[in-house]
């Protein structure tokens, strides 16, 4: 399938701006996301529309999402799309670009860490660039501790040794004002291990990075455990390249050959010139140890692609909608 992404003639679209707004257990911060939003951008000449997508939450986000909707009463875009399960923020945000109308997408978080006056500040900055398609913001100060600072870093440059296809800049969120042509390119690709900054470094575009800093939650707290990060790492990586199943070539190449030099070594010079008995039980263990878990190693990598593929060929969807609310009705 190929992705048309000619600016030619574009299509009108509904608004100017969509705010796709992911939200996992938000409930004490859908209404000040929505309050904050309206100071930004009523008035500003925008004309915008909120698809916020709750992904399963436990706690009463959707309660909460119905009586915004209802309180508002049409006086402004919102949406309220809500999943039977939580299937992650990668497939919320997947839901929302496709469902949104806007001519730019707008992604940002619903616990307003990420401020949408500089969401503002993304989308003018977009109309004033012709040639920009992707505003991102990245960050400049981190807010989580040195370790797990230090470990992202590691997974961005493994990253990007890794994949000879793209390159992944350092610290970009997925705090990003993108156009249509973006949004469409994006939801074409419909993998179900999504990986939306190893996504959007491969559709291309000209993207403009601008800094910030991210806000403490306003309430709630993170989804991201340092499992669940770890976890998003590999899949990413996996995702991306598929250099990992390469390397058991190489270890097996350059340990074989190590094995063959020490075994003539042995033969040669110790047991047929110094004469000398070998008592080999310890290194053969150690030995056989090493060879016998590398190779389980590699078996297990070998098997995380291959259950990907299962898991892809078996085209599920990525999400499965169990209720919508809209103020248009
Ligand atoms: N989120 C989601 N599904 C999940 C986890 C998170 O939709 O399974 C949403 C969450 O509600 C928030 C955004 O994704 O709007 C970012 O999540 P969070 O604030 O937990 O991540 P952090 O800011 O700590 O990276
Ligand atoms: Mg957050």
């Amino acid at each position: 399938m190929t992705v048309d992404s000619s600016r030619v003639a574009p299509l009108p679209q509904a608004f100017d701006l969509s705010l796709v707004v992911p939200c996992h257990n938000e409930e004490k911060n859908v209404h000040a996301f929505f309050e904050r939003v309206k100071d930004v951008f009523d008035g500003s000449g925008v004309s915008y529309e909120i698809v916020y997508v709750n992904d399963g939450s436990s706690d009463g986000t959707m309660a909460q999402l119905r009586s915004l909707i209802s309180e508002d009463a049409g006086a402004h875009a919102l949406r309220a799309i809500g999943f039977s399960r939580n299937f992650g923020k990668e497939s919320a945000i997947f839901c929302g670009m496709k469902e949104s109308q806007g001519s730019c997408v707008c992604l940002i978080d619903a616990d307003l860490q990420q401020d949408p006056a500089l969401a503002f500040s993304m989308y003018q900055y977009l109309m004033e660039h012709e040639e920009c398609d992707v505003v991102a913001a990245y960050q400049e100060t981190r807010r989580e501790n040195k370790v797990q600072a230090w470990l992202k870093r590691r997974f961005y440059r493994t990253f990007n040794v890794a994949s000879d296809e793209i390159e992944m800049p350092e610290n970009m969120s997925d705090f990003r004002v993108f156009r249509r042509t973006v949004a469409d390119a994006l939801v074409s690709m419909p993998e179900y291990y999504r990986f939306s900054k190893g996504l959007f470094a491969w559709v291309g575009f000209n993207t403009h990075a601008v800094p910030y800093t991210p806000d403490e939650r306003l309430a709630g707290e993170s989804s991201w455990s340092t499992r669940k990060l770890f976890k998003y790492a590999f899949s990413g990586i996996i995702a991306f390249t598929t250099w990992p199943l390469k390397v058991a070539k190489y270890i097996g190449f350059v340990s074989s050959l190590v094995a063959t030099l020490y075994l003539l070594y042995v033969l040669i010079v110790d047991y047929l010139i110094m004469g000398i008995a070998i008592p080999g039980y310890p290194t053969l263990v150690c030995l056989v140890l090493l060879f016998g878990g590398l190779q389980l190693l590699v078996l297990g990598v070998m098997g995380d692609y291959q259950a990907r593929s299962y898991i892809e060929q078996k085209r599920r969807p990525l999400y499965i909608v169990k209720e919508r609310y809209d103020t248009r009705g």
